[in-house]
Parts: C-alpha cells; structure tokens; sequence
C-alpha cells in the first residue's frame, strides 16, 4: 500500500487514469474515510504558517486523496518545526524569496496560500508562473481587478486557482443546497447572514488596511456574502450598505468595524446582511421560501455545522472542513472533478465584485448595480 502511495506520488498530476472512489454523494463520502485509498495524491506545500495554516496542515493528516509535503515560510524555527512533525524534506522547504524555484520541484503539485489577505495576489502570480496549482485562502485578494488578474495568470499557465470555501463542502450547507434544488423551500423569497465577532488585540494584521485590505468585510463578512450566493442559488443583482463606526481608534480609516448591507437577486428575493468585528455570537444563515425555510447556526464556524429547516432538523455528520475540503480539491485538480458549488477563482471574483460595491456604497451613498 505505502509503496504503491510512493510511487503513485512520484507521478505527474495527469495520471487520472487510475481508479478513483467516488466521493461526492454524501453517504460515499462517510465511506470514502472508512476504505483504503490507493489512487494519485496531490502534494501540497503550505505557504504561510499561521494560525490557519497549523489547523490545515492538521486536518490534512487524515486527507487520502491529498498529503502537506512542503512549507514557505520566512521564520526558519517554525520550517524546523514542521519537518519534523511532518515529515517534510529540505528539499521541499523555500523561504519568500526563494519559492519561485519550486517550478524545479517535481514533487510539488500545488501551493495552498494562507497569509495575510494583501500577499495572496503577488504568490498566486508567482504561483502559476511556476507552473503549480494554487488554492488561495479567503479572501481572494485586496478587490476584483486583483482577482481577476490571478484567475488570468493561472489560466494563462494552464493551473487550476481554487479558493478556501470549506463550506461549499460541508454536508448539512450541501443538504440545504439539495433541498432548495428539488424545489423543497419554493420560491427563494429572503435570506439573512449574520457574519461576525469581537476582534482582539488591536495591533494585529487584520486591522491593518496595507495587510487585511479592509475591516470586518474582507475577513469575515465574506461568508454572508458568499454564503447569501449559495444559499439562494442565484448571483445578486444591486447592492446598499450602510456602514457604523464606534471605535475609531482601533478601526481606523479604511479599517470597516461594522457594516450592514443588502442585495437583491435576478428572481426577486432580497438578501439582509450583517459583518462586524464588534460583536460575538453572529454566525447564523437563514433562508425563507414560500414553502419552507432553513436555517444554520452556527453557519460557517468550523463545526460541527448546525441546523434545520421547516422538515426537521439537519443530521449530516461532521467531517472536519479542512480534510474534506483538501480532498475534494484532490479529486479537482487531479481528475478534473466539480463541486457541487464551485470553488475557482471566478467564484471569488464576483465575492470580490460584492466587496468592491459594498466599500463604494459606504462612501457615496445610495443602490449600486451589479454585473457578476
Ligand atoms: P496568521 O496571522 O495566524 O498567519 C499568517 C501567517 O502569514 C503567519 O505565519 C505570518 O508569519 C505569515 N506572514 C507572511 N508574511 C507576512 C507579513 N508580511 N505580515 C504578517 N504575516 C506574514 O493569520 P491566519 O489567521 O492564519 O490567516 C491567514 C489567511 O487565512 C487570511 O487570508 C485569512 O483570511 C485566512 N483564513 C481563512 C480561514 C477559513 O476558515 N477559511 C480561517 C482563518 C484564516
């Protein structure tokens, strides 16, 4: 088994002709933790060794279809750290100025960027001009054009750009998306998303405008966004935000703290949203239909995700967000599989689109139109 794993590794990234175990149906995908694997596996190297970065690297542990077989850091301590308790060779170790040499490595297929919102456009650009895949945490980049040009430089070198939407692949978010789709709520009417917390010590990178590229929004009401689009099922059409400050010394300039916005979709429901770093206990998805509801508390936090709707209540088991988002990015960038709601660089553009109107409609004021 490990051997046949060995070699299988040692393969490019277009050896899809091999068996492969389905993994998409929700009770295949229980089973899928329960058998052995013995198919292709993408080998990832982790850039950015933070707070996320360790709980990724964790879940990755009991990945099948995926394995961390590299690191880019500018703190050698923390590479030491992790080869060993990884595993990592050195040869698989790069620092920020050194990584663009990966494109030599042939035992690297992707690189999952998980630093500071404002560095994700520059190591996706040198990302794809190394010929690797890139996954990119959220958000996406600083704003749209940014994005954009991300998505353009990975087509461009013919890479695949996937975003860290862990929840486009959480079970009970699927079974509402499920239940929508066979028409179980109706017509989709109204949907609400409450997206924040109380941020803490105030000299962090996320209240840095050159870093976070904004506040409350690009961090965490990114989910309501996101989330009001897959919930309902449709691209929104306008936008208004109101925006409120009562700490301007710890949400300086640039820096949102809170900010309400609403949008409207091409069949007529309306989606009421709020994003703040000044208040816990908000992570709750609701969506109203004519014939039902559903609602997800908490929403998008790291699990288990709960929930029910108007037939009961949600009992897909929790598989931990990180294992199953890298393998089914696997099972992506491998064999060419399709999530349920995708999770590309086009998908995080029109979330950058969103943004992008939202900040605009807290300076000038009034209802923008939108063209995703
Ligand atoms: P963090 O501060 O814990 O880690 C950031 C890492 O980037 C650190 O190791 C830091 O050393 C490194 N870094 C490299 N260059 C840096 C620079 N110039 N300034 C500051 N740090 C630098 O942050 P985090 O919570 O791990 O967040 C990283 C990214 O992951 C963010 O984009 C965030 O939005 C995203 N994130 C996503 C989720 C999710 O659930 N999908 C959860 C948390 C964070």
């Amino acid at each position: 088994m490990n051997s046949r794993r060995d070699f299988l590794q040692k393969l490019t990234t277009s050896a899809v002709a091999l068996p492969f175990l389905p993994l998409y149906a929700s009770s295949e995908q229980f089973n899928f933790y329960d058998q052995l694997y013995d198919g292709p596996v993408l080998r990832v190297a982790i850039m950015g060794l933070g707070s996320y970065g360790t709980r990724v690297a964790e879940a990755m542990q009991t990945c099948k279809r995926a394995k961390l077989v590299g690191v880019i850091s500018g703190t050698p301590a923390k590479i030491k750290d992790w080869q060993s308790k990884y595993d990592i060779p050195k040869k698989n170790c790069y620092n920020y100025e050194n990584y663009d040499s990966v494109k030599d490595n042939a035992d690297i297929d992707a690189i999952y960027v998980i630093t500071p919102n404002a560095l994700h456009h520059q190591a996706v650009l040198r990302i794809a001009a190394a010929g690797k895949h890139a996954i990119c945490e959220k958000p996406m980049a600083l704003n749209a054009q940014q994005g954009q040009e991300m998505v353009d430089a990975c087509n461009k070198a013919n890479v695949k750009l996937l975003v860290g939407y862990r929840m486009h692949f959480e079970p009970n978010t699927l079974e509402i998306i499920r239940m929508r789709n066979e028409g179980d709520f109706g017509k989709i009417l109204f949907f609400e998303g409450l997206s924040g917390f109380k941020i803490g010590d105030p000299n962090q990178w996320r209240l840095n405008k050159e870093l976070a590229g904004g506040g409350s929004l690009m961090d965490i009401g990114v989910y309501s966004i996101n989330g009001a689009r897959y919930m309902v099922g449709e691209d929104p059409i306008w936008v208004t935000a109101q925006e409120t400050k009562t700490d301007p010394i710890k949400f300086k300039e640039g820096v949102d703290e809170t900010i309400l916005f609403q949008m409207g979709f091409p069949t007529g429901a309306v989606a009421s949203c709020l994003s703040t770093y000044s208040m816990n206990h908000l992570d709750r998805f609701f969506l109203n239909g004519d014939k039902g509801f559903a609602e997800l508390q908490p929403s998008t936090g790291y699990g288990p995700i709960k929930g029910r709707t108007h037939k009961g209540e949600l009992t897909k088991p929790h598989v931990t967000h990180q294992t199953l988002q890298m393998d089914k990015m696997a099972g992506i960038i491998l064999a060419g599989e399709q999530a349920v709601v995708p999770v590309d660089g086009v998908e995080a553009v029109k979330d950058l689109k969103i943004i992008d109107a939202i900040y605009e409609v807290c300076k000038v004021g009034g209802k923008k139109e939108l063209d995703l």
